[in-house]
Formats: C-alpha cells, sequence, structure tokens
C-alpha cells in the first residue's frame, strides 16, 4: 500500500479526514444534546497542545490532510488559536475546519483565520429567536448571524451552516431558504440521531431526511453530483438560489459506504464509527514524540475494528450518551 493510502480499511474506505474533539464541555443545553447543560462526569483533562502535537505528527504521516476541530464547544479551549496555529505548522494538512455553535466567535474570528483556519461550520437550529433559545438554551442568535456575515466575507474558504432536522427546523423551511437565496452558504440539513441521552426528543422532533428531500424536489431544487470523497452530504442546488442545501441522512441505507473519516475524543481515544461501542484510548502514545511509530501502527492495527455499517436502523446507537461526549 503506498504511503499516501497508509489508512484503508478492510472495505476498500481510504481516510483522509480526521474529526478531533479537544474538549467535551459546552455553553449551550441544545435539547437533543445536552438538554441539562454540561456536568462534569470524569476527572480527566482533554488532551493538552503538546499531546494534540504528537497525534498530529504521526496522522501526517499517515496521510492525513483534513483535520475537523470539534467538541464539546471548541470556543471554550482557551488556547483554541494555538491548536490551530500547531496544526497549521503541518504543510500536509490543506484544509483546517472547525464547527462551533460560535457564541463567541466575533471575538477570535480573525486570529483563527490568521492562525490558518480555512473551513467555518457554524450550528444554527433555527432563524427564530425564541424557537432557538427553546432549542439551544441560548439567546445569541443574532449575533451568531452577524458572526456568519462577517465569516462570510473574510479569507475563509468555506462557510456552512449545520442544522439539525427537527419538525420544527422543517416549518422553517422557508426562511432557511430565504438566507441562502443571495448568500454563497450552504446549509447543511443533518437527521436527527438518537443517542442515550435523547431518546424522548427524538421520538418526538425526528423527521425523516427523505421528507425534507421530496420537498426541495418538488420547489426544483436538483441533485448535485458530490466529489469524490466529499463525505455523506448529498447536494441539492437550485438556478435561483446561490447557496445549496446539504442533507445527511444517517438512517439511509449506504451511509456508511463513503465514510471517509476517523474521530479522536478529546481524550485522546480512536473512535471508528460514530455510533460504535469502542473508543480506542492512544493518550499514552501522544507523550512524547519519539512514541511517533507506535502510534501510527496502533492506528493501522486497529482500522482493522472499523465496522462496515453503524445499526442505527436497528435503534442500535452503541455507546453513544451524547455527541459533546465523543465529539460529533
Ligand atoms: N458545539 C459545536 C456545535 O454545536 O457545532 C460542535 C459539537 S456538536 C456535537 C457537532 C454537531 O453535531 C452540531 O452541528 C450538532 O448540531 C450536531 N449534533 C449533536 N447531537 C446531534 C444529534 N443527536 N443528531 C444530529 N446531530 C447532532
Ligand atoms: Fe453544545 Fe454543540 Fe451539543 Fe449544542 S450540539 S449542546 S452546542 S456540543
Amino acid at each position: 500500500m503506498s504511503e499516501a493510502h497508509l489508512l484503508q480499511d478492510i472495505f476498500t474506505r481510504r481516510f483522509h479526514y480526521v474529526r478531533l474533539s479537544i474538549t467535551d464541555k459546552c455553553n449551550f443545553r441544545c435539547q437533543y444534546c445536552l438538554p441539562n447543560g454540561y456536568e462534569c462526569k470524569s476527572p480527566q483533562k482533554s488532551l493538552s497542545l503538546s499531546e494534540i502535537n504528537h497525534l498530529l505528527a504521526a496522522l501526517v504521516e499517515l496521510g492525513i490532510q483534513k483535520i475537523r476541530l470539534t467538541g464539546g464547544e471548541p470556543l471554550l479551549r482557551k488556547d483554541l488559536v494555538a491548536i490551530i496555529k500547531t496544526i497549521k505548522q503541518y504543510p500536509q494538512i490543506n484544509s483546517i475546519a472547525l464547527t462551533t455553535n460560535a457564541y463567541k466567535l466575533h471575538h477570535i474570528l480573525d486570529e483563527c483565520i490568521d492562525a490558518g483556519l480555512t473551513h467555518l461550520n457554524i450550528s444554527v437550529d433555527s432563524l427564530d429567536e425564541d424557537n432557538f433559545a427553546d432549542i439551544t438554551g441560548s439567546n445569541k442568535l443574532k449575533t451568531i448571524l452577524n458572526t456568519i456575515d462577517y465569516a462570510l466575507d473574510s479569507p475563509l474558504q468555506q462557510v456552512k451552516i449545520n442544522t439539525v432536522l427537527l419538525k420544527n427546523t422543517f416549518a422553517e423551511l422557508g426562511q432557511f431558504l430565504s438566507l441562502i437565496k443571495k448568500q454563497p452558504l450552504d446549509i447543511r440539513f443533518i437527521e436527527l440521531m438518537e443517542t442515550g441521552d435523547n431518546q424522548p426528543f427524538f421520538q418526538e422532533n425526528y423527521l425523516a431526511a427523505h421528507i425534507l428531500q421530496d420537498e426541495l424536489l418538488a420547489q426544483n431544487w436538483q441533485a448535485v453530483i458530490a466529489p469524490e470523497n466529499s463525505g455523506p452530504a448529498k447536494m441539492f442546488a437550485h438556478p435561483e438560489y446561490n447557496g445549496k442545501i446539504g442533507i445527511i441522512a444517517p438512517y439511509s441505507k449506504d451511509f456508511c459506504t463513503n465514510c471517509n473519516r476517523l474521530r479522536f475524543t478529546h481524550l485522546g481515544a480512536l473512535r471508528l464509527c460514530l455510533f460504535g461501542d469502542d473508543s480506542f484510548s492512544l493518550r499514552h502514545l501522544m507523550q512524547d514524540a519519539t512514541q511517533k511509530e507506535d502510534l501510527k501502527n496502533a492506528i493501522i492495527n486497529l482500522l482493522v475494528n472499523k465496522p462496515k455499517q453503524h445499526l442505527l436502523s436497528k435503534n442500535i446507537h452503541g455507546d453513544v450518551i451524547n455527541f459533546s461526549q465523543i465529539g460529533g
């Protein structure tokens, strides 16, 4: 196998993309994720900057080219800018992305961009202030929308909105579409996923992605062929809109066929499937630079455990309590 494809699993899926959770803490209380707010469940500290650096050194030699920082809420890390600068030191990484609720991003967005941030996903589940506050526990919708406008005028390569598809968000489809009529802003609707913590909410609010897809097709949106290795979103475009719509439908058949990502939790465990039962702790191999080869070999050897597909359609969501805990 060539050096660039060292990370290939037994189903010939290749991995160039890592989602790295840098904290499990969050200041929002999204009803599907942390309805009671963040509660500290473990005395262990999140990966330090130095541990992250050792992990990155191994990942780039395994062919990883894209890192997405996630959480919990990554903005709660005081050294977020330093983490981005550390990633930027590796020329093999051509995409440094951040998924955030953006509640105070306006204070440090310029610094993040100067440090090397290239892609930004901001989560917005409602465009109505009351609904937004109801879902997230935060009254910062206006500030967040202003930050999106600012980000669109910045040198970032891409700005996207992530919206969890709920019955209520579907009811707001018209508002979401108006937002992207003039702006070159993509919205990715993510099907609500069941976790250990959100079962009653899931039962009440889940809306199957095909209902949104049917509505878009009825409104003359057309499916766009996604570039190879572009991940699981099905994309839709419309000649009268500058922004595109993506639909991420984890309950659909074949969702896992094109899986192109690996995950590391904020405690340094490799998570091969979001909905698996296993996290493999590799933190002990991130303590100094001399461990790089051992860390690389451990990651390669663990890949054999990556399942062909998750079992969400059978209501089996693995040991995920909520996404904040493992990095969604
Ligand atoms: N706090 C950041 C944020 O909200 O963008 C980053 C972490 S959050 C876990 C990452 C993404 O996962 C967010 O877009 C969030 O809406 C989504 N998410 C969390 N729980 C989910 C669930 N049960 N089903 C679908 N998406 C979920
Ligand atoms: Fe926090 Fe993101 Fe979870 Fe909302 S989805 S509670 S912002 S981690």
